[in-house]
This record gives C-alpha cells, structure tokens and sequence, in this order.
C-alpha cells in the first residue's frame, strides 16, 4: 500500500513554534526522508471559518502567513503538494456523506471538540459548522487516501473519530477508505507545548505565542519573560522542573552539542537540570541558554522567510498548481465512494439495463 500523508493548520495566524515541534519539523523531516509516495499540506481555511465565519479578512489574510511558514521550514512544493482546503470542493461533498455516519452524541463526547467550544465560550449556541469539524477533517484526511497524519497530541481524538468514520463506511459500503495513523511528537514537551505563560497549550487563540516569523529580539524578550517556578526566588533555593516553561522548551529544542557551544560547564540537559533541583542555578542563566537555542534554530527560517517575502505571486502561484493536484486526487476518491455508495447512477450501465427491462417486461 502507499504511503500518503495528509496535514495541514488553521489560516488564523501565523504559525509558532508549538506547531513547529508538533507537527511542521517532522513533516519536512518525513518529506525529506523520501519514504513517502505523496504528501499533501492543506491549509484548512473551511474549518478555521467554522469558527469565524464573520471574520471572513482574517482567513483570507492569513492563507499567505502560513503559506511563508511553510517554506521557510522547509516545506518543498517539488515534494510536497501545499494547497487551500476551500477549493477541493469534493472534500464538503464527502463531509455531507460522512454525517449521516457520526452521532450527534459522539461528537458531544469528542474531548477536543469539548475543550475549544469551551475555550470559545460557545457552550449556548456552536455553530453547527464548528460543532461537525471532526467530520470535515475525516473528509480531509481520506480524500487523499492518507496513512499517516503528523499532528500535535489535541489532534488525537479527531483521528480515532475519523478511523471510526473509515470503518463504519467500509463495513456498510464496502472496503472503500483507508484508516489513517496518527504520528505525534516522541517527546511529551513537544506532543503540547505551553505557551510562555505557562498556563496552557501555545495557541494562536490565546496570544502565548512565539511565532516562527518572530524578529531576534522579540524572541529573546519572551524567552527571558518565561513563565518558571514561581517559588525559586533565589539562586541557591532549590528549583521544580514541574510545570516549568523553561524546561518544558528546552526539552523540546535542545540538542546535546548545543551545551558545547553555548553552555560548555554542563555535558547535557539532565545535568543542567538535576543541578536547577539542587540549587545554585539561576533562571537567567537557564533563560539565556534557551534563547542561543532557539535562536539557532529559528535563525535559518527567520532568513528563509525574508527572503520568500520577495516572491508572493510565485507562492499564491504555488497554492494554486497544489490546489489543482488536489482536487484531481479527491475526485479519484469521490468516485469511489460515490460507487461505493451507488450514487454513482448515470456510469452504471448495469442499473439502466435493468430498470429499462422491467418497464420492457410490464
Ligand atoms: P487555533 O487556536 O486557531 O486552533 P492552533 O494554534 O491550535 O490554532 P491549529 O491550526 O489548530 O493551531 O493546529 C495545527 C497543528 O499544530 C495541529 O497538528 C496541532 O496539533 C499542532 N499544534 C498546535 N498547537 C500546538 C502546541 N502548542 N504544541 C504542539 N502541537 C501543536
Ligand atoms: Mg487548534
């Protein structure tokens, strides 16, 4: 079977680094492992509507951020198919058919759908739109027959609720789809990276962000305004590493040969730690370590970025060729399911023959 991969990030800003370490560095890393037969990168402008459907500018400006975010990564159109959700219209048309196979109720227990409409105050009137997306996106990742779902760990309940919606539809219509896997991060920093407040996970939504378009100096300001242990008031106190930001961040960009060129006194990270519990290790100093670290890392895509700023009709142009891929791979799979489903009435010759005969017999 081949191996696809289908993921894509809501226009509703630019993208940050907790979609960085969820999900954007191991997609270019897997497209560039070449163990993939396609990739599709969908920038989900539908469902980011689903909540902001008077906020229609929004989307509309931020398809091109996320679009800069991606090549600046390192996401590469030659390998990658980058396209916009809205204009694969078969994807609405397979949501349509996926409904009538989802419960009202199990989408009340879906625990992500439950956090957001909390977190949006929604409780009294979700809009139906926003209420169904875990069907939209089950539509998403099976028109391009993907295997392999690269998210952050918020997104695993959507993929078991599509992985349900794959079965239901195979054992009623007949083996049709194909059940995806979810791949999240290896390490739980970057399965949900907190925002550097601390608080809760990095989200456009809650302006905790370190954004990837972010300048030098306004990455440095937020490392070193990170939320820590609020009870390590001096150096020599003993520190927690619970729920502490820093750390948090450090376990999901440091490397060990970092400590060689920016903090030499200690081989790796559990030493920096274990001497952080002791005492005698100040947040400033840990502070300063992770902003070379990040630094480092987001230099590159800083630069790439300004660069990709110079071409913006070549990258709509990009989006648009991908759109096109797209569409022509979800028509594939609408076919299929439109047979599978015997709505497929005017390429059935079988069915004229045999209407036509028993009006002939009558
Ligand atoms: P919104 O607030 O509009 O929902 P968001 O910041 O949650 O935005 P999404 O576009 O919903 O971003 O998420 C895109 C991808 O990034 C998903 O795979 C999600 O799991 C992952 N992701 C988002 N935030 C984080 C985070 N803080 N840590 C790890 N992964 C994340
Ligand atoms: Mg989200």
């Amino acid at each position: 079977m081949s191996k696809i991969i289908l993921t894509g990030d809501r226009p509703t800003g630019k993208l940050h680094v907790g979609h960085y370490v969820g999900s954007l560095r191991r997609r270019v890393e897997l497209q560039n492992s070449g163990e993939y037969d396609k990739i599709f990168i969908m920038i989900a402008d539908a469902q980011a509507l689903t909540d902001n459907a008077d906020n229609p500018e929004k989307i509309r400006q931020n398809i091109i951020e996320v679009a800069l975010d991606y090549l600046s990564c390192g996401l590469d159109p030659n390998k990658s198919t980058l396209f916009i959700q809205s204009q694969i219209q078969e994807l609405t048309e397979l949501s349509f058919y996926y409904m009538n196979l989802v419960t009202v109720s199990r989408l009340q227990r879906n625990p992500t759908v439950k956090a957001e409409i909390q977190m949006r105050n929604f409780e009294t009137s979700i809009p139906v739109g926003f209420f169904t997306y875990p069907i939209s996106q089950a539509a998403d990742i099976t028109a391009f027959k993907a295997t392999t779902v690269p998210v952050g760990e918020d997104q695993l309940p959507m993929i078991e609720q599509c992985r349900e919606i794959v079965r239901k539809f195979n054992s009623v219509y007949g083996d049709t789809l194909v059940e995806p896997e979810a791949l999240i991060p290896q390490t739980q920093a970057c399965c949900r990276l907190p925002g550097i407040d601390g608080k809760a996970k990095m989200s456009k939504s809650l302006g905790n962000c370190i954004y990837l378009s972010d300048s030098a100096d306004e990455v440095r300001t937020k490392v070193m305004s990170m939320f820590t242990d609020p009870n390590h008031l001096k150096i020599t106190d003993p520190g927690s590493l619970e729920g502490n930001t820093v750390f948090t961040y450090l376990d999901a960009f440091c490397k060990e040969e970092h400590f060689g060129r920016y903090l030499p006194e200690y081989a790796n990270l559990d030493e920096l730690k274990a001497h952080y519990q002791r005492g005698g290790l100040g947040d400033v100093k840990v502070k300063k370590f992770l902003n070379n670290v990040m630094q480092e890392e987001l230099e590159p895509i800083r630069n790439r970025r300004k660069e990709l700023e110079k071409q913006i009709p070549d990258i709509y142009e990009i989006l648009k060729k991908g759109s096109e891929v797209a569409r022509q791979e979800a028509a594939k799979t609408m076919a299929d399911v439109k047979a599978a489903m015997k709505i497929n009435y005017f390429d059935d010759a079988a069915l004229i023959a045999s209407q036509a005969e028993k009006y002939a017999q009558d």
